[in-house]
């Protein structure tokens, strides 16, 4: 900016720069802190419109709700929001919250908190003009000033199509999980999806599935199954793109009665056939969000050569998904690298484990810049050599998930029982 080469304290012009740029720093801080009270954060988005992606976005936030998870759904679709029809919640308003400048999202059930900007205008059918600064304001205002509280999950539908507000929310989102594309199998729609899928590469954003909604149609009477569409080509599509595929949900009569009547799909028809594919794909989307990126040890140089260590570095030893219960008996580490001030999880990488030769892994560990290890239990020499790396071991973790171990340790909740190992 013009500022940006005087630095003269007293010209107006430079405070009134620095003023600004200190609010931008406040109002990033507190947008930091309320999404650091949010365990994932997953997008919803596709390349066109009419696909099936609010249905979509609306129904895994309900069935992460329904199964006991803190939900939050926020609607970023400022033109034309369509997640209060979704919850018969149209019409409502979002009322002024606790805190200064803040406001409450409005609640489904206990579980589950929607913010969109229909609660924000005066009526629902006003037409608003926003230029692309303007979304990125209300954007941001939804992940800053409303007050979420504890969520497991944040679902955020954005519009279709790769504009502002999918822009908007990959700036303004710390540390998203990833995003779930939706397409229709007709080449048209697997089209635009490319696009989509390719501006998620270019953004740093994982793209955690695609999901082929309007499937093909199973007959109610008799029971045959009909490809109105063709069918398959979402799942084509995400192997030549190099993404993972969910599955697919058929077209389903009871998806468009549940969507006009404002009542969750998932909720009102749980044993249906559409309701299956659904939950199969969220199953799989939940075993995705939790799985850390499994990398091969070729891409990681051990820190001792420079590979970017992020603070803390805590190591726990892995299998079937869940962190070991004996130490010499997994799969694989996740190194989980962590702010011990701020109390939160920077970034984590998972590692094969090498092989079991008696005294590796202490070196092995040491090398890859492991500063403490949580585990279930570990014998008595392994403890020493340990010692001796200057690693420190804390033993009788519960077996969890290792994320959920970490975060549990950095809130001083944390139970640590018997050392678990019996040799
Ligand atoms: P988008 O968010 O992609 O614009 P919506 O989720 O609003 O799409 O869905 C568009 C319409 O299609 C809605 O009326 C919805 O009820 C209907 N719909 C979505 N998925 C299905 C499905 N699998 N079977 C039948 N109707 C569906």
């Amino acid at each position: 900016d013009e500022c940006s080469g005087c630095h003269d304290d007293s010209c107006a012009s430079h405070s009134a720069h620095g003023s600004a740029s200190n609010d931008e720093l406040l109002a990033k801080q507190a947008l930091e802190s309320r999404m650091s009270r949010i365990g994932r954060k997953i997008l919803v988005l596709s390349g066109k419109g009419g696909v099936g992606k609010s249905t979509v976005a609306a129904n895994l936030a309900t069935s992460l709700a329904l199964s006991g998870k803190k939900v939050g759904l926020l609607d970023i679709d400022i033109h034309g929001p369509s997640i209060p029809q979704l919850f018969n919640l149209t019409g409502q308003k979002a009322q002024l919250g606790d805190e200064e400048h803040t406001i409450r999202p409005v609640e489904f059930s206990p579980n589950l908190k929607v913010m969109s900007i229909g609660f924000l205008l005066p009526n629902q059918d006003d037409a608003v003009i926003w230029r692309g600064p303007l979304k990125m304001g209300i954007i941001r205002q939804f992940l800053k000033d409303v007050e979420w509280g504890d969520l497991d999950y944040l679902i955020v539908d954005s519009p279709p199509g790769t504009g502002d507000e999918p822009l908007s929310i990959v700036q303004l989102l710390p540390n998203p999980d990833g995003a779930v594309i939706v397409t229709t199998p007709q080449q048209l729609s697997i089209d635009d999806v490319k696009k989509c899928i390719n501006f998620a590469k270019k953004v740093n954003l994982k793209v955690l599935g695609v999901v082929e909604n309007m499937s093909g149609f199973v007959c109610p009477d008799c029971g045959s199954k009909i490809d109105i569409f063709s069918k398959g080509g979402g799942e084509k599509m995400a192997a030549e793109m190099s993404v993972p595929y969910l599955g697919s949900i058929p077209i389903d009569k009871n998806i468009v009665d549940a969507c006009e009547n404002g009542k969750p799909y998932l909720q009102e028809f749980a044993g249906s056939g559409a309701a299956l594919a659904f939950n199969d794909i969220i199953k799989k989307l939940e075993d995705t969000a939790t799985a850390s990126v499994i990398v091969t040890e070729e891409d990681v140089k051990p820190t001792e050569k420079g590979a970017p260590k992020l603070g803390t570095r805590i190591a726990i030893p892995v299998a079937g998904g869940n962190l070991s219960a004996h130490f010499g008996h997994c799969e694989s580490f996740s190194l989980i690298d962590v702010d011990m001030e701020k109390k939160e999880i920077i970034g984590t990488v998972s590692l094969p484990s090498p092989d079991h030769q008696p005294g590796l892994l202490p070196a092995w560990l040491h090398e890859h810049g492991a500063d403490l290890i949580i585990t279930g239990g570990m014998g008595s020499h392994a403890l020493d050599l340990f010692a001796q790396n200057g690693i420190e071991v804390c033993m009788g973790a519960p077996v969890d998930k290792p994320e959920a171990i970490v975060k549990s340790y950095l809130a001083g909740t944390l139970t640590f029982g018997d050392n678990a190992c019996d040799h």
